[in-house]
């Protein structure tokens, strides 16, 4: 039997990226203590007061079919949130909750472009982008961002691969640099987008992660509001990943669509997981910042490690729960070097590489273990990448 040329071709027939994080996963199941510094999920568990509400509305009956674009009220609550935070008139109408920011971006993808077309992302880019674009049939076009520039698009780049393409993909904080785009990147991009007609599909799932600089939400900038699809999600602001649920902001047009997709696909997120999402973000800001706070503390701590050495440095790490650390003083590739700290320190770290070819050279450390550990993983990775420096490289 044949399988569809669209599904297997998701992954492009490469390797997915994540061969070191299943090394280090198989070492674990062979009994070796490894310290995982690899995804982004965060080392607590979603907070008490939001299962209760969750085992309320479950036991309270919200088990049978919930209505398929969202229940009204965590729509409204959804819609108030990023009319506050932006400033641009936004109801409920613009609001679909999805399962998980995930299937938010393949929903935005199928609304915006069609089989055979080219769709833009950034590099180094989010694992899942090149898999997601391909899975609706469309040609994932990476634009490559430079490390000396802090992985900051340039507006040229994204124009120079515009022609025939029909939407950017972008994702600020963002994952895997940590880097915060600012607001001049983010009006090139703009810029860019009228001028070339194309729809803009903006992640912002790390939006309550900013440490340093400010979030600009695209949605918010001139004329932008029509062409934007801004990507939500409970996972990484509420410790809520296994939850799956999130949401997409849109122009109502495309969320009338986007709720025709969701009828014929996940059929709605279940009840009592929205009635949570919606008890936790009417808790305010202190919730969220109590959530965010070890990432904030572990990038302090690693900020001091980082500045007691010159062979490991350092992109500048403004959000999001990872550090990307530029180790070519080494002379290793970032998969040479994940795979060498695995193998003799039995750290797990996830190489540049497998976020794109923009991000060789580098690694990722997701700070995502209690701070006594991560500080002594972040010490022997520094100590372990000065014995391997060479020399010139070290010097220059
Ligand atoms: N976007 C980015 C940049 C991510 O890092 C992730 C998860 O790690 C997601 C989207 C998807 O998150 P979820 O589906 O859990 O909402």
């Amino acid at each position: 039997m044949q399988i569809s040329q669209r599904i297997s071709n998701i992954t492009g027939g490469g390797s997915d990226g994540w061969d070191v994080f299943y090394k280090a996963r198989r070492m674990i199941a062979d009994g070796v203590p490894v310290t995982e510094l690899t995804i982004g999920e965060h080392d607590i568990r979603t907070d008490p007061t939001i299962l209760a509400a969750m085992d309320r509305a479950a036991t309270g009956g919200h088990t049978g079919y919930a209505i398929v674009p969202g229940i009204q009220t965590l729509r409204d609550t959804v819609a108030a949130r990023i009319q506050d935070r932006t400033g641009v008139p936004t109801t409920s109408r613009n609001i679909l909750i999805t399962p998980g920011g995930q299937s938010a971006l393949f929903a935005a993808h199928m609304a915006t472009c069609s089989p055979g077309g080219r769709a833009l992302y950034i590099a180094p880019y989010y694992a899942t982008y090149p898999g997601t674009i391909r899975g609706v049939g469309a040609i994932p076009v990476a634009i490559p961002t430079r490390a000396h520039e802090a992985f900051q698009p340039r507006a040229e780049d994204i124009a120079a691969e515009a022609a025939g393409a029909s939407s950017l993909l972008i994702n600020s904080p963002n994952n895997p640099t940590g880097v915060v785009y600012s607001r001049e990147t983010l009006e090139g991009i703009a810029q860019t987008c009228r001028e070339h007609d194309l729809w803009l599909i903006s992640d912002e799932v790390y939006d309550t992660q900013v440490w340093q600089g400010e979030h600009i939400s695209p949605r918010a900038l001139p004329d932008m509001a029509k062409r934007t699809l801004v990507v939500g999600s409970m996972s990484k602001s509420h410790a809520m990943t296994g939850s799956r649920i999130g949401w997409i902001c849109a122009p109502d047009e495309v969320i009338d669509h986007l709720a025709n997709l969701a009828t014929h696909t996940t059929y709605g997120v279940p009840g009592f997981i929205q009635d949570a999402a919606e008890y936790a973000l009417t808790q305010g800001p202190d919730l969220e910042a109590k959530i965010a706070e070890p990432f904030r503390r572990r990038r302090a701590l690693a900020r001091d490690i980082i500045a007691g050495q010159n062979t490991v440095s350092l992109i500048p790490a403004q959000g999001a729960m990872y550090l990307m650390l530029d180790i070519r003083p080494t002379g290793l590739s970032g998969e040479d070097f994940a795979n060498a700290l695995l193998d003799t320190h039995h750290i797990a770290v996830m190489p540049g590489e497998s976020f794109g070819k923009s991000a060789a050279g580098h690694i990722r450390v997701a700070m995502t273990v209690e701070d006594s550990k991560f500080t002594k993983s972040l010490q022997t990775l520094v100590t372990f990448a000065q014995t391997l420096a060479v020399p010139s490289a070290n010097a220059s």
